[in-house]
């Protein structure tokens, strides 16, 4: 018996490295060890997990007699962990002795599962939402005033294509309090009356009150905005998402607007999708929002080979062409709430078993 002494922590990928350490000749046997299952695969997790190794068919004797079979009904009964969607995984065996190849076949089966498991973790989020009759997402989370304001889209639309409109370069939340203070100042949110204030206006307004790191572009792309709106959507914004049921189309409009971009275009239209459940459909023209934190969180899983903006949309789209944007939230908040630039908080991120930088690959 040889007994598993590591203090890691007890992570499947931890336990497959001491296993892989292990698997080298230090007593004149060579041990062979499967190394082309994917640790994925719940029977094996466990089986490691309870510090047993693993031959090509059978697990190495341990002093509770327990059977690579005992071990996989533990798995089925609960008592062990599962696959995230609750089913149990078929242990293909090889014949006790027989040399383990590991093929390309096994390797890109066991990438395929990978890759599966992290685009079940990552959508989770947004399907999350999508169950909601309310949106849980909070925008501003130190102003429930201005924050309610984002979620009345029924009343006043204006506040959030405004956020929307502001939401790049600087944080999030302070991107979407900005509607309420304009309210706060002007006492209105109608494009309609807003028209009439100049372009110089803005700009003062903006760096009076040190709303955004580009003070005077964004005062222009408010500006243009505003008069966009009033001369095609007849001064009300939410025209714009009413009258298009078509994801791919309305992508399209909101990238019309000065300074709208791949990110914001994306990223509006799959707010309107999931919090307030606009019922759009050809889902595939909503890519994922190319956002600093999720390109961050795409490259360190290894889903692309370095931070780009145009491999991050790319790989999206072929995890889930049907609607590549089902990524969106769950990448982003990950990025927000765990993976920091130079700290990330990799033992209580969701992701960390199936992470290139937090297994050591970077
Ligand atoms: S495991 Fe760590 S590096 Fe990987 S996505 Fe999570 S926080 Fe980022």
């Amino acid at each position: 018996m040889r007994e598993d002494r590591t203090n890691k922590p007890n992570t499947v990928r931890n336990r497959q490295r001491v296993v892989t350490l292990k698997s080298k000749p230090h007593d004149g046997k060579t041990r062979v060890l499967i190394e082309d299952v994917s640790f994925t695969s719940p029977a094996l997790a466990a089986a490691v997990m309870l510090g047993k190794e693993m031959t090509g068919g059978h697990v190495w004797k341990t002093g509770q007699g327990q059977s690579f079979n005992e071990i996989k009904q533990q798995v089925e009964r609960g008592e062990l962990p599962q696959r995230n969607d609750g089913s149990s995984e078929k242990i293909k065996h090889k014949k006790q002795n027989e040399p383990v190849k590991n093929t390309t076949e096994t390797l890109e089966a066991s990438e395929h599962e990978h890759e599966q498991q992290i685009k079940q973790l990552l959508s989770r989020r947004h399907l999350e939402e999508m169950d909601r009759d309310v949106t849980s997402i909070v925008y501003v989370d130190d102003n429930p005033t201005a924050d309610a304001l984002i979620k009345d889209i029924e009343h006043q639309p204006e506040a959030l294509f405004i956020g929307m409109l502001m939401d790049r370069r600087i944080k999030a939340e302070r991107a979407w309090s900005i509607p309420y203070i304009i309210l706060s100042h002007y006492g209105t949110l109608s494009f309609e009356k807003l028209k009439d204030v100049p372009l110089d206006e803005w700009i003062a307004f903006f760096n009076r009150n040190h709303l955004h790191i580009d003070n005077k572009g964004m005062a222009k792309v408010l500006y243009l905005a505003i008069k966009k709106v009033n001369s095609e959507y007849a001064g009300d914004p939410s025209n714009l998402w009413k009258s298009e049921t078509d994801a791919s189309r309305l992508v399209q409009r909101f990238q019309e607007f000065h300074g709208v971009g791949d990110k914001l275009g994306t990223m509006i239209v799959n707010i309107l999708l999931r919090d307030f459940k606009f019922p759009f459909n050809n889902l595939l023209g909503i890519d994922i929002s190319p956002d600093i934190q999720v390109v961050k969180v795409f490259h360190r899983l290894g889903l692309i080979p370095k931070e780009s903006k145009t491999d991050t949309i790319r790989k999206a789209r072929t995890m889930n062409p049907d609607f590549p944007g089902i990524f969106d939230l769950g990448a982003w908040e990950i990025g927000r709430d765990y993976c920091k630039p130079s700290s990330p908080l990799c033992t209580q991120c969701p992701l960390s078993n199936y992470c290139d930088y937090a297994s050591g690959k970077h």
